[in-house]
């Protein structure tokens, strides 16, 4: 049996070690999965407390998750970055209010080295199996990289990570380029191409107006028309940077400002849906401002109410379905031949290229294949029958000393991710200074506290606009049921990861006291 983690001062090294190899696990007190805003925030937060005993494991080559692998043409954040950043971090150098992917990545390794953790990130390592170790209660994780023993598993592997290819019928066959929107091929050239666009989503409608005045025509496929507001962007002036710079205290004003502005929206989506009214007037106005043609204004026209599927924002979508070059496709695709696509109705569209923006593995993501819990199953397999929950959206029954930063039903549709991110960073800190102070070895939530918290939870969101708004999104999941969004204010999620709550949890004992946790080789 392991002990709590040691806050004793220790560089986690990149050292090649496997179980496979015949080589020892080198053993680690807290081993994150995945360097995106989530682990890269877990490894400044887990050394200002000092827990330098960790490993963030990062199957890319660099920090930034999301915004290292989203690098397509008009890749942007839709929440304004002075709030789509880290608390501890703002940075006043934004150069407009809607950063583009470059700019976040640029801020995301800045924070990396500013930080000083980019050296306890083993990059260019996958995990490929966790198992709970009952014996030893502690986690043993196998990578490409070698093999390691942890006391406290963390996955920060991200809910929009993992590409969703669409099962469409000869797409293997089709000899142009083809690729997913989060795996941009620089290599393909456009330019003067006949283009065919899968997928009318937050990717999509970023990539659509970027790319249709340089192909030579754009078929985009919709399969549900979204709802589109006006998106609020502009530069900012020298003169607002330079005040941002040197009195920090006006860019908090301005975080603070567009926080409550988006938490607004939860009276619609959580409490009265009748409030999102006026901005289902206001997406209307949006289309009638840049459609003329009536079939096409139908056709962009949604038939749920708005907030049901994610609120898209965008001042060049309808204008840009109202192109000449661009066709908007509403019959569903039949098949892909070597180089078209076929609509049920028959239709053959001849394309040099297709870009697939359909969205990601949200609720079932192939890591969940990989981590097994103490009675040998996976996450994925016992989320097969109860549909992915977790307690608080960490913690899961039967997976000891394992904390999701991030996992089911944290996710939004209005705001900030990263405000759901510290939270748990809040959540996890408190949990490893629990364990070092009380001399706990292990916590595994008690089932009966996951489940009291996921029928409220879902009690809720059955008043909520996704459940009632008439749509089918990749909110849910198989069994229907919402598990990936926050049903309410993220204040309250703020306040509810505050502390780590003992009661909730069965504890074990360290059987013995504090030995080095370090960097010693302990197996
Ligand atoms: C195009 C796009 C735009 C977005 N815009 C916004 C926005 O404006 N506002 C907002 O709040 N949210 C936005 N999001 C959501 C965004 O994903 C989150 O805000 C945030 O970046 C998630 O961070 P994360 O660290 O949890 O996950 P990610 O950034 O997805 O990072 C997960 C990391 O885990 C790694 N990983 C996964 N599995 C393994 C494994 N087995 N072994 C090793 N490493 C692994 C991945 O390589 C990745 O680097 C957007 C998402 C996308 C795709």
């Amino acid at each position: 049996m392991t002990s709590a983690p040691s806050a004793r001062r220790g560089r986690a090294s990149t050292r090649r070690r496997g179980a496979a190899s015949g080589e020892p696990r080198r053993h680690v007190s807290v081993l994150v999965i995945g360097g995106g805003f989530g682990g890269l925030g877990a490894a400044i937060r887990l050394r200002k407390e000092g827990f330098d005993d960790f490993l963030i494991v990062e199957r890319g080559s660099e920090v930034g998750g999301t915004w290292r692998d989203n690098t397509y043409p008009g890749a942007a954040c839709d929440v304004p970055s002075h709030l789509y950043s880290y608390s501890f971090e703002l940075n006043p150098n934004w150069s407009r209010s809607f950063s583009p992917q470059p700019e976040i990545q640029r801020y995301l390794r800045g924070v990396a080295d500013k930080y000083r953790v980019r050296d306890q990130h083993l990059f260019d390592t996958e995990v490929t199996a966790a198992h709970w170790d009952e014996a030893e209660r502690r986690w043993t994780v196998d990578t490409t990289n070698g093999a390691f023993t942890a006391d406290v598993l963390v996955p920060a592997v991200g809910a929009l990570c993992e590409p969703a290819l669409p099962a469409i019928k000869g797409i293997e066959t089709f000899q142009g380029d083809l690729f997913h929107s989060a795996r941009w091929n620089h290599d393909a050239d456009l330019k003067g191409k006949r283009v065919a666009l899968i997928g009318t989503g937050a990717s999509a409608i970023q990539i659509g107006p970027t790319i249709a005045k340089d192909v030579a025509h754009l078929d985009v496929y919709q399969r549900t028309a979204p709802w589109v507001m006006p998106r609020h962007d502009r530069a900012y002036s020298k003169v607002e940077s330079l005040a941002y710079r040197h009195v920090p205290y006006l860019q908090r004003v301005a975080r603070e400002a567009i926080y409550w502005g988006r938490e607004a929206y939860v009276l619609g989506f959580a409490i009265e849906p009748k409030i999102l009214k006026a901005a289902e007037r206001m997406a209307g106005r949006n289309i009638d401002k840049a459609i003329k043609d009536p079939e096409l204004r139908a056709k962009v026209t949604p038939t749920f109410q708005i907030g049901c599927k994610r609120i898209l924002i965008s001042n060049d979508w309808y204008p840009m379905l109202a192109r000449e070059n661009v066709e908007l496709v509403t019959d569903g695709i039949a098949e892909i031949r070597e180089n078209a696509i076929v609509t049920a109705d028959g239709t053959v569209r001849e394309v040099d290229a297709i870009v697939v923006a359909t969205g990601f593995h949200v609720t079932d993501s192939p890591t969940f294949e990989r981590i097994f819990g103490a009675d040998g199953r996976s996450l994925a397999q016992v989320w097969d029958e109860s549909g992915q929950q977790a307690y608080k959206g960490a913690a899961v029954a039967g997976f000891p000393n394992l904390l999701f930063v991030v996992g089911p039903n944290t996710g939004l549709g209005h705001t900030s991710m990263v405000f759901m991110i510290e939270s748990h960073l809040n959540y996890l800190a408190s949990a490893l200074r629990t364990m070092r102070e009380e001399g706990l070895g292990s916590f595994e939530v008690r089932e009966d506290a996951q489940r009291r918290y996921n029928e409220r939870l879902q009690q809720r969101m059955k008043r909520t606009i996704w459940t009632t708004g008439g749509c089918a999104s990749w909110y849910l999941d198989k069994h229907g049921n919402n598990t990936t969004l926050w049903p309410g204010f993220t204040f309250t999620f703020r306040q509810m990861t505050r502390r780590f709550d003992a009661a909730a949890y069965h504890l074990t004992p360290a059987e013995h006291s504090a030995p080095a946790l370090t960097e010693g080789i302990s197996a």
